[in-house]
């Protein structure tokens, strides 16, 4: 159960079962059990072919899962169900975050349960005092969607967290958690945010509400928008990527972030760590 803690926001589609179970609500190949693109599968697939094929064909995952990305899942529960039903978040990420207390997670040497608890309930409050307020009439939240893109054979889903009048302007907004502020450029690049433009073409103003976990909790707004040019870029990439898997090229694409990839101990050939810190799911 605790291997399919990490998921990526459109494997979130369905499944359900309790406190642990909404958390990692995981589908192995989509809402239809059938293989699809997402904005995640773009990502993975262009940082590293390799890793996509042992997170999404082999389905292998960290025994032990990540203590921020968990972190972050209960964030966008615990803001999920305020936006939907008025839940305190508060209440929401304590439950949540309490229920997770006696279950091992790989956390970050400046991070333990005690200080992501501190830094969530930090961020939290910070929200409802200062952002809440700024959000006016919500029209979608946790909203799952699915593109026909010409050219991609596989459909193309996603989940956009909230589209929100934001200080009077519809906006798309996309919820992260982070370490440390984000560069000025993230919004800008973030193909993440161009794929929900094209799910959500009426909706011109995007943007990014990152919560920073730093001791005096941070929240960072970028804004940004997407010319027709930007969006056909993406969708040519999206189109190669999906031609790419469909055909199975799967190659290791080494640099620095393979210092941080659960996968090292594979592509090393380390048979014994690897059997240690990595189960299969599903
Ligand atoms: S260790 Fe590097 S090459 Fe291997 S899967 Fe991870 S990112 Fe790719």
């Amino acid at each position: 159960m605790i291997a399919t803690l990490l998921t990526e926001p459109e494997e979130r589609l369905n499944g359900s079962g309790g406190l642990i179970g909404d958390i990692g609500r995981t589908i192995s190949g989509g809402p239809t059990g059938k293989v699809h693109l997402s904005p995640s599968r773009v990502s993975r697939y262009l940082l590293c072919p390799e890793q996509y094929r042992l997170y999404y064909v082999e389905k292998l995952r960290p025994k032990v899962p990540s203590g921020s990305l968990v972190f972050g899942q209960v964030i966008h529960l615990s803001l999920a169900g305020f936006f939907k039903e008025k839940t305190d978040p508060l209440k929401t990420f304590q439950e949540y975050w309490t229920t997770l207390k006696g279950i091992p997670l790989d956390y970050s040497k400046q991070e333990t349960w005690e200080k992501l608890n501190d830094a969530g309930r930090g961020l939290l409050e910070k929200f409802m005092t200062e952002e809440a307020p700024k959000l006016g009439t919500i029209s979608a939240v946790e909203e799952p969607f699915t593109l026909s893109v010409t050219g991609i054979d596989l459909p193309f889903i996603g989940v956009i967290d909230l589209v929100a009048s934001v200080a009077t302007t519809v906006t798309v907004v996309d919820f992260k958690t982070s370490g440390s502020r984000y560069g000025v450029h993230e919004a800008d690049m973030s193909d993440q945010l161009t794929a929900y433009r094209l799910a959500k073409p009426q909706v011109e103003r995007l943007a990014l509400c990152v919560l920073v976990k730093t001791k005096e909790p941070q929240i960072a707004w970028q804004f940004t928008r997407r010319t027709g040019e930007q969006l056909s870029d993406y969708l040519a990439k999206a189109g190669y990527v999906g031609r790419e898997i469909a055909s199975a090229r799967f190659y290791k694409r080494p640099g620095v972030w393979c210092a941080w990839c659960d996968y090292l101990p594979v592509c090393l050939g380390d048979k014994r760590k690897a059997e240690q810190s990595l189960a299969q799911i599903g």
